[in-house]
């Protein structure tokens, strides 16, 4: 039986889609591992060890929060801008830099984050596994380069993916990009990842369909609004359900 490509590819995704091979692109952090409760932990030693005389936790997060988000903006994202921030946090908080044994500090409480194990959220290898056969499979994560590529192979993920980005900063620009560069179908091509902001907004921006799957540890910068009547965002609740779809 014949199946009519631009048909089946603008519908809403059903079990006629399987019928067609698509390229699906994977977010990484707190997508297919865990990744943001990793600096919440730190983050929680970080306030126990500073036992801020007078500032409670919630007073301090939103000053760290502020801090974070001109960071990542002037310094992008990773640990190491991640130590950075908390250092910058330390240093507002005493109103002076931090001392270098400070730091050193600082680092300790990060020793995890910076080389811990990967944890890779439920269902995700044999849902890989299983959705690689039908269709091509992309990575596109953000971050410090060798960070994320740590990240990757510490998770025993890689050879699912075809083809794999690192990116300093998930926008609208960069994922046009990705299409013309690789000539990829808008229609046929889906973005699936945890953030509103950087996997959800701007992939729908360049034209291509996404599926967001929440995660409840999201980091705070990672928010933003969706469009509940947008049709091309599937919304799912647990990565193993993406086999009923593609
Ligand atoms: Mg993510």
């Amino acid at each position: 039986m014949s199946v009519d490509r631009d048909k089946v590819l603008l519908s809403v995704p059903g079990l006629t889609e399987t019928a067609s091979r698509q390229v699906l692109v994977f977010d990484a952090d707190d997508t297919l591992w865990e990744n943001n409760i990793l600096f919440e932990r730190v983050i929680e030693d970080f306030l126990d060890w500073l036992a801020h005389p007078t500032l409670d936790r919630v007073e301090i997060r939103a000053i760290l929060d502020d801090i974070e988000r001109a960071n990542t903006v002037a310094h992008g994202y990773g640990s190491r801008v991640f130590l950075r921030s908390l250092g910058d946090c330390l240093s507002r908080l005493r109103e002076r830099p931090a001392t270098t044994a400070e730091q050193r500090e600082i680092e300790e409480l990060a020793v995890a984050l910076v080389e811990g194990q990967i944890e890779l959220i439920p269902g995700v290898a044999d849902t890989l596994t299983e959705l690689g056969r039908r269709h091509d499979l992309w990575l596109l994560t953000k971050g410090a380069v060798q960070e994320q590529q740590r990240k990757l192979d510490a998770s025993g993920l890689a050879d699912h993916f075809t083809s794999v980005h690192i990116v300093a900063e998930k926008d609208a620009q960069v994922y046009r990009q990705l299409v013309v560069e690789h000539e990829l179908v808008p229609e046929a091509t889906w973005m699936i990842g945890n953030s509103p902001k950087s996997d959800i907004l701007p992939a729908r921006r360049a034209g291509l369909n996404a599926v967001f799957i929440p995660h409840q540890h999201t980091w705070v910068l990672e928010y933003d609004e969706l469009d509940p009547a947008d049709e091309r965002v599937l919304h799912l609740t647990a990565f193993a359900e993406l086999r009923d779809h593609f």
